[in-house]
């Protein structure tokens, strides 16, 4: 057992697996933390793009890191020449462990999780020199430019339109809604249609889109509960260099399963890296957060209570199994990329009933989020984001029975039909 600053986070470490080499990377990394890390607070979000301060406190922690020669967080297993340190997995899952009481920059999430594998996938080696490392040096904060008003679901039906034009540049007109973080963003991963004369899936091309320039409004959108984590941005004639541009021309729906499937990736590991134990860890450890949120609410003694809560504990185990199979199966190869789909809908199945359970635990406290609200997402108002983030329910049950259970695809037009001649309301505006 480590030394732990929050006495609320039990970590177990692997030590006695360590060679020599790793044994010195562990210690030398204890030591800086101790002093350069802030405490993990429980109650504290993992990523929260309503809170300005805790968003640059990451930007500083990430630069911190990477100064200090730690690669940034999730750089251990980047080559070097991109900013990384280009150390094996067993690196990051120690540094992971010793990282466990501390806060780790998890509003760099989308960046390392998606952009970061997309463009060491399919970037050339300029853009892997540039972008790979300005993540990695806290520069860059990123987002996905995805989905549009017209629909998310339905992404290959992207409406916002990029072409080329006489000085090279191409020119990006369009909006995208339900951008994480946009506010906060210096680039974005954006889907564009090239070519609307080509079937829907191949007139697509996915640009490297710098937040900060003219034709570029983000616009935070106010949501009920009173905050701001998501925006709608308006393209007006954005201009993205062709050195910008990921993938081949009308290439860009292969770019976006990438995009996808690291996104699936990332919710089946766990979003915030480093916040759970490391992932390497042979035990369950119960979650004791419940039995604390009960006793903050007085009802711990409560028969009802302590049932959810033995319910809770075992959908925690489950889930923990789950992503840990699927995980060890990523990584060694043995399961395909779109396994992270199988995880990805469990997670989303198991948050929303988990959430659920919480909340008739807070009783009519549940309705909305209270104030541990940060540390899962509590609060019946946070189903919603369960069902809906990542791609939503029904997106992914299809996914997992097309893909993985080999069931018949949807019904739909000719699959060569081209774009512009897809029969909808909003097609025919571009045609
Ligand atoms: C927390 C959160 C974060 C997000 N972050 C981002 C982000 O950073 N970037 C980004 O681009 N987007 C983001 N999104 C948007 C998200 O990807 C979309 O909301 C999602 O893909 C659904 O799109 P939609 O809202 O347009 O709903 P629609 O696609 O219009 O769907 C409406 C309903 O119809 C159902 N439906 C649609 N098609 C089918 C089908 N073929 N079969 C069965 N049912 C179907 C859907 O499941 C849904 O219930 C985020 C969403 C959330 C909740």
């Amino acid at each position: 057992m480590q030394n732990n600053p929050t006495a609320e986070i039990v970590v177990s470490t692997t030590e006695d697996q360590d060679s020599d080499e790793v044994r010195a990377f562990r210690l030398r990394a204890r030591e800086w933390m101790k002093d350069n890390l802030p405490p993990r607070l429980p109650h504290e979000a993992g990523n929260d793009f309503d809170d300005a301060a805790l968003v640059n406190r990451d930007r500083e922690l990430q630069k911190k890191l990477h100064a200090a020669g730690f690669g940034g967080h999730q750089g251990i297993t980047v080559p070097v020449e991109y900013g990384g340190l280009g150390l094996d997995q067993r690196f990051e899952d120690v540094f992971l462990e010793e990282a466990a009481p501390y806060r780790l920059p998890w509003s760099f999430g989308n960046a390392t999780n998606i952009a970061m594998p997309c463009i060491l996938a399919h970037g050339t080696e300029e853009q892997k020199r540039k972008y790979v490392r300005a993540i990695l040096d806290g520069t860059h904060l990123w987002a996905q430019l995805l989905s549009e008003p017209s629909g998310g679901s339905d992404l290959a039906g992207v409406l916002t339109r990029a072409e080329r034009r006489e000085d090279g540049n191409w020119y990006l007109n369009g909006s995208k809604v339900w951008t994480t973080g946009g506010h906060h963003c210096d680039m974005g991963l954006c889907l564009a249609r090239t070519d609307p004369t080509l079937r829907k899936h191949a007139g697509l091309t996915i640009f490297l889109v710098n937040f900060h320039q003219p034709g570029m409004t983000v616009n935070p959108i106010k949501l009920v509960m009173g905050g701001s984590e998501f925006c709608q941005e308006f393209l007006d004639d954005v201009v993205v260099p062709d050195e910008d541009r990921l993938g081949e021309v009308n290439g860009g729906w292969k770019v976006a399963q990438t995009q996808l499937a690291s996104e699936r990736k990332g919710m089946a590991r766990g979003w915030h890296v480093g916040m759970h134990r490391a992932e390497t860890s042979p035990y369950i450890e119960p979650n004791v957060r419940y039995g604390k949120i009960a006793k903050k609410l007085g009802t711990d003694k409560d028969p009802y209570t302590r049932a959810l809560i033995g319910e809770l504990m075992v959908y925690d185990a489950v889930s923990d199994l789950i992503g840990k199979r699927i995980n060890t199966g990523l990584r060694s190869g043995k399961f395909h990329g779109e396994a992270g789909a199988i995880s990805s809908l469990m997670s989303s199945v198991f948050d929303i009933d988990r959430t659920k359970l919480v909340s008739a635990m807070a009783g009519p406290e549940g309705i909305a989020t209270f104030d541990d609200a940060s540390a899962n997402g509590v609060g019946m108002s946070r189903v919603s984001t369960h069902r809906i983030g990542g791609g939503t329910l029904e997106t992914q049950m299809n996914l997992v029975a097309e893909r993985h259970l080999g069931l018949p695809r949807e019904l739909g037009p000719a699959p060569d039909t081209p774009f512009n001649q897809l029969r909808s309301n909003a097609t025919a505006k571009i045609a």
